[in-house]
């Protein structure tokens, strides 16, 4: 995989905004300059016609010559008047004295063929030939006597929008040079005040992925790169807790194995070695090694399993049940130890609840949940039992009067291996472990509440069919 380069990053990222400023300047010019341009030439052009048909509507009658006067200085066009035969009538300058064109081609001596085609105005251009501009010009047929056209040329010069434009032009290079300067600087500030807590949290990062899992990430630049850091604190906090929880796996997981094998091998020496002609001892010995077995093979059935339910290799087969027959088929097998050893048990059973779920599944939670309760409670041995009905969800709660659960521990009992150490004989920490994956499985709500020394009451609720 590519190593990220924090100054190639930093490089690109300035690179990009000059880049960007560049293009806003250029694009910034070249509206300015072609909008300014357009828009003066459709004036002028304007203006040509009106001052074109103001002169000719008084062609030939009195107040000509004041029209010819007035149009010419105050709109600063130069008008020559033509006729067919080839001669200049009249040809007046932009103070409205007579005058010579200002330049010999602006009056065109074949416009008279040109306008045959045409309904009387031709429009043309000629390039300026003193200033690097241009000349608009209207010629229309004003008259005609004798057979003989005579045609008005109204001709104005752009050379003022273009000197405007050039004096722009150079403005605006300049105001360029100083954006660009500018914004290389900027740009530069930016690039490596983003870049640097970047550079910071990939420098942790790699931390993190070396192992060290009590990096902290830095905070304090920008708002997502906040988030990004405690983003990354989160995971720093999950993979302790997953190192944590590995660690006491693996304690947990060898003294679970290893306590019952060296019980089995001591008293298989024994009965070899000193009690085999003893019967009794013998029998005590051996129901030892039986006790032992049971519990290794529980230990090891009950983590199979769990990884069974927690990768997904168990099918659950749905059907709609009432929940509290759970219940029953669970008590059903501590019979013997609630009635014989003195339980009292309250039971609080709605038998309309049903549910929709797998039903060996939901009897096995029920089972570790309640085989819990009797081995948690109190001297006083209560264990209250309940299903109901509650807001379109069945609800099942097993209570005891126990020693209860510090509130830190709440979260942790959850997880495979984890006991606290109130050890019962047959303790193998996967009990929680093997309900919440059942719970997950059927996307039940459930938690437990409880404080230490106050008993605690372990529920779940899924939704009625
Ligand atoms: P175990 O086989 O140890 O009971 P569990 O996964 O069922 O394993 O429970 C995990 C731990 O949670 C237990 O070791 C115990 O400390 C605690 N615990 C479970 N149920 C209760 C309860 N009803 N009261 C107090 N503590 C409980």
């Amino acid at each position: 995989m590519k190593r990220f380069d924090p100054r190639s990053f930093r490089f690109r990222l300035w690179a990009v905004l000059v880049l960007f400023a560049a293009l806003v300047c250029g694009l910034m010019w070249l509206v300015q300059i072609t909008a300014l341009r357009t828009t003066y030439e459709r004036d002028r052009i304007s203006a040509v016609r009106q001052a074109g048909n103001i002169i000719s509507s008084t062609y030939g009658r009195e107040g000509f010559n004041d029209a010819l006067f007035t149009v010419t200085r105050s709109g600063g066009f130069f008008v020559q008047l033509l006729r067919e035969d080839g001669v200049l009538l009249r040809s007046v300058g932009n103070d409205g004295a007579e005058a010579p064109p200002p330049q010999e081609n602006l009056v065109d001596w074949q416009i008279f063929s040109t306008l045959d085609g045409t309904d009387g105005y031709y429009f043309y251009r000629v390039p300026d030939t003193v200033y690097d501009s241009e000349w608009i010009v209207q010629a229309q047929v004003v008259a005609c006597r004798d057979g003989l056209r005579e045609v008005l040329f109204t001709s104005a010069s752009l050379s003022p929008v273009s000197a405007a434009i050039s004096m722009l032009s150079s403005r605006f290079l300049l105001v360029t040079a100083v954006v660009l300067v500018t914004a290389t600087v900027l740009a530069f500030v930016l690039a490596s005040s983003l870049s640097r807590p970047i550079t910071r949290i990939t420098g942790r990062a790699r931390q993190l992925a070396a192992g060290d899992y009590e990096v902290d990430f830095p905070k304090g630049s920008c708002t997502e790169l906040d988030h990004l850091s405690a983003a990354l604190d989160t995971a720093a906090a999950e993979f302790r807790s997953t190192e944590a929880l590995r660690r006491d796996l693996i304690a947990n997981v060898s003294h679970d194995m290893r306590t019952p094998l060296t019980m089995i091998k001591a008293y298989a020496e024994m009965i070899e070695q000193l009690s085999g002609d003893d019967p009794v001892k013998r029998e005590a010995h051996l129901q030892i090694i039986i006790r032992e077995s049971d519990k290794l093979t529980r230990f090891i059935t009950e983590t199979m399993d769990l990884s069974r339910l927690q990768s997904g290799a168990v099918e659950l087969t749905m059907e709609v049940f009432p929940l509290a027959e759970c219940v029953d088929s669970a008590l059903e097998s501590f019979r013997h130890l609630w009635e014989r050893e003195g339980y009292r048990l309250f039971l609080s059973l709605d038998r309309g609840a049903l549910v929709r779920g797998d039903r060996r599944q939901l009897e096995r939670a029920v089972f570790n949940l309640i085989n819990n309760a009797f081995h948690y409670t109190g001297a006083d041995q209560v264990v209250y039992i309940g299903v109901s009905r509650l807001a379109g969800e069945v609800l099942f709660e097993v209570i005891d009067t126990g020693q209860g659960i510090e509130q830190s521990q709440l979260r942790a009992i959850w997880d495979r291996y984890y006991r606290i150490n109130n050890k019962h004989a047959a303790s193998t920490g996967v009990g929680l472990s093997i309900v919440k994956a059942i719970f997950e499985l059927h996307h039940a709500r459930y938690s437990v509440d409880s404080r230490a020394g106050g008993g605690s009451c372990f529920w779940f609720t899924l939704p009625q069919p």
